[in-house]
């Protein structure tokens, strides 16, 4: 028995959480679920976003499914207030990923057969640094005109996150690094983190390295995506080509994700609480459903990992079942049913 602590989050979050644990449960494997409210939900039950039981229980298990959680503009961030201190963070997801200690987004972004198009053989793996850069949160206004933000980086978070996605290479049998940044205009931030990076892979004689400013990166993954393997990138941009590649596959809606820190993990999908369709029943759950998938892999149920990712592709390959984003008239129910029948089906 697996005991995961589940964050329905806002939006579409409960409905991809409801659809996410049908599929994981439809495996076979055996999960207890323990509640930990963050987000709008949180703030009608307890006057907080981010409670710290909440907190306390995903610390304690270990494990959570997170739903998106939605981030005011310009809100002023949220508070926490615990043992007589303070702490504010830009977002809820910004300050759970902080509480927690998580330090590396994993994104990895696949092609599909039937859906993908000319990226059908697209397969990337982002690792996103997450601790710092600019969305530390450090702002201020110099005049009623004039903002400056904070871009820290550091280089025990840049070899922390360069040796995480050199791990994950080398144990899932990926031969290439590439580090993305801007270090010909940010010499000294985005410098050190290149420098970092390229120092940790130098411990991995069986990996080749490369490296990529930020504006190329985007350039190259839409005209060759094939020249990357693993990516590795500071916090900002690792964001915005997580997106970019799951437009490229077809949608938001097919792109997973995880954060890990020292003995957490949360798996969440990488798009937002999507507002525009939620409640609606439109929601495609693939990209939580994916993450379930390596929360599988990560708790050492891979085989049913791999059950869950066969079963998504000939979902989507027959394409007779398939949410409205990637074309279809199906309900997000519809599609999840599809999939566990697959799944039984393949047991
Ligand atoms: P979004 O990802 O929520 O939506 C962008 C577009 O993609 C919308 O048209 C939406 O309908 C569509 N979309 C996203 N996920 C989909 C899915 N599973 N199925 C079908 N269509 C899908 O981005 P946004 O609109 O910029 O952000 C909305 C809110 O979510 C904001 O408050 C933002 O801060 C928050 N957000 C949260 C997370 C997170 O919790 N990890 C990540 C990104 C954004």
């Amino acid at each position: 028995m697996h005991r995961v602590a589940i964050i329905r989050g806002d939006g579409i979050g409960p409905e991809i959480c409801e659809a996410t644990q049908q599929v994981l449960e439809a495996t076979g494997v055996a999960f207890r679920w323990e509640e930990a409210p963050m987000g709008q939900q949180a703030a009608r039950l307890s006057g907080s976003e981010l409670p710290l039981e909440s907190l306390e229980t995903v610390r304690r298990l270990g494990l959570a499914v997170k739903g998106p959680l939605i981030a005011e503009r310009c809100s002023g961030g949220v508070k926490i207030e615990s043992g007589g201190s303070v702490r504010i963070y830009p977002s809820v997801n910004n300050g759970l990923r902080r509480e927690m200690g998580a330090f590396a987004n994993l994104r990895p972004v696949r092609g599909w057969e039937g859906i993908s198009g000319a990226y059908g053989e697209l397969d990337v793996v982002i690792v996103r640094e997450i601790t710092e850069d600019t969305y530390i949160g450090i702002e201020h206004r110099i005049d009623a005109d004039t903002s400056e933000a904070v871009k820290r980086v550091t280089r025990q978070a840049s070899c922390r996150v360069a040796r995480f996605a050199c791990d994950y290479a080398v144990r899932h049998g990926r031969r290439r690094v590439t580090a993305v940044h801007k270090a010909n205009v940010l010499h000294l931030t985005d410098g050190l983190f290149l420098e970092s990076v390229r120092s940790v892979v130098a411990e991995y004689p069986g990996l080749e390295f490369d490296d990529r400013m930020i504006d190329a990166a985007c350039y190259h993954l839409i005209k060759n995506p094939r020249m990357f393997d693993v990516i590795v990138a500071p916090n900002q941009y690792g964001d915005i080509l997580s997106d970019l590649t799951a437009g490229l596959v077809g949608s938001l809606g097919l792109a997973p994700g995880a954060n890990f820190g020292p003995g957490v993990a949360v798996f969440e999908a990488s798009h937002g609480a999507a507002p525009d369709i939620a409640g609606k029943g439109l929601a495609n759950p693939i990209s939580l459903i994916l993450s379930g998938a390596l929360l599988l892999d990560h708790i050492g149920e891979a085989d049913a990992g791999e059950r869950i990712r066969r079963a998504v592709g000939e979902v989507l390959s027959r394409g007779d079942c398939l949410t409205p984003d990637l074309g279809g008239r199906a309900s997000t129910r519809e599609l999840t049913a599809g999939i566990c029948r697959r799944i039984q089906d393949g047991r």
